[in-house]
């Protein structure tokens, strides 16, 4: 087994992210302004995590009837929101350590290059739409908390109870799993001994959804969604909310979001870099690749190394350009992605990877 970087994985998983070529270069305009230089013939495409196949398919669907690429993908992210079973995004989205669910979201919109982002917001499903609205109608990038939920609720978002019962109870599991020193037991009998078992199995739970779309005008867009890492302290916020980390958009170049650890990325906000990265010529996928390799290179703390130095967690990054390429990349092999790019369904394909799992 090879555990290093696998350069011919790596292409093969290159060769089989399908490319769009042969576009020619013309101005257009956008929003009744110049936005500078366009491709013509655009072949549009959505990406997103793997989470995203029904989310990328309706995102894909509003471009082709000439939706603009940030209204595409928010309302295909507010399928994810909406879905109890996703346990890593809005309703049903795991909660922190008291309990209550906390959401995070950033959009960005390449033609205005505007963005939007809250965070730690509770009772709200869809953040991503009052990320949305925090770039259409203030004159702030980012609201957090109790502010982010006022906002929301001036705008008439309802308050609503985040958690479902299969949430609480996963938490509860959790809770009462955690520690043998504390006072919440699990189900015992007069037999059991080793009641705190488990640790490891609940240590970190991540899940998120980030979603990129080029509509029919050429125009970039992204959106990141996410309840954050399970159990977080109250108040937490990790890359989804934040530009440049969890997502990053630049209408001439492309956009790139993230999943994963999000205090990883926190520390080299990759989203910005992927986009410089495509900026200088780099394909998505080599662009999310050398993300990845900077993560790894820049995790030092042996808490988060395995024995042979590798990061002991994972992070995925997605991207777009204005080409219509498209490509993901995580630090551990076996991860996914899902993409659509308008001539059939969605379909999931392997992200790259720097280090293959074991097992
Ligand atoms: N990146 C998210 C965060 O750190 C979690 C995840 O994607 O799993 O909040």
């Amino acid at each position: 087994m090879n555990d290093g970087m696998n350069r011919r994985d790596f292409l093969k998983a290159a060769s089989l992210a399908g490319v769009a070529t042969g576009i020619g270069a013309q101005s257009i305009v956008a929003e009744g302004l110049l936005v500078g230089t366009k491709t013509a013939a655009v072949k549009p495409v959505v990406i997103s995590s793997a989470n995203g196949l029904a989310a990328t398919a309706k995102a894909m669907e509003m471009i082709k009837n000439g939706a603009d690429a940030l209204d595409a993908v928010v309302a295909g992210v507010n399928i994810v929101e909406d879905d109890p079973n996703d346990n890593s995004v809005g309703y049903g989205g795991l909660p922190n350590e008291e309990g209550v669910v906390e959401l995070d979201s950033s959009v960005m919109h390449g033609p205005s290059g505007r963005g939007g982002a809250v965070a730690a917001i509770r009772n709200i499903k869809n953040p991503s739409k009052v990320a949305k609205l925090v770039m259409e109608r203030s004159d702030h990038v980012l609201i957090v908390g109790e502010g982010a939920l006022r906002f929301a609720k001036s705008h008439g978002f309802k308050e609503e109870d985040l958690l479902t019962d299969e949430s609480r109870k996963l938490w509860l599991e959790w809770k009462e799993k955690l520690s043998t020193e504390d006072d919440w037991l699990p189900p015992h009998d007069i037999e059991s001994k080793d009641i705190g078992e488990n640790l490891k199995k609940w240590l970190r739970v991540t899940g998120t959804i980030n979603c990129n779309g080029l509509d029919l005008k050429g125009n970039v867009s992204g959106v990141t969604t996410t309840s954050g890492l399970a159990w977080k302290i109250p108040g937490r916020v990790g890359d989804s909310p934040i530009l440049g980390a969890g997502l990053y958009v630049d209408n001439s170049v492309g956009a790139a979001g993230s999943t994963g650890r999000g205090e990883a990325n926190l520390l080299s906000c990759s989203s910005v870099m992927i986009v410089e990265y495509m900026r200088q010529g780099k394909g998505p996928e080599e662009a999310c690749l050398m993300a990845c390799k900077r993560i790894s290179e820049q995790t030092k703390m042996k808490r988060l190394l395995d024995d042979n130095n590798r990061p002991n967690f994972n992070v995925n990054f997605y991207a777009i350009n204005v080409k219509g390429e498209f490509g993901g990349a995580s630090i551990w092999s076996g991860s996914r992605y899902a993409v659509n790019t308008g001539e059939a369904q969605s379909r999931i394909m392997e992200c790259a990877y720097l280090y293959k799992r074991s097992r």
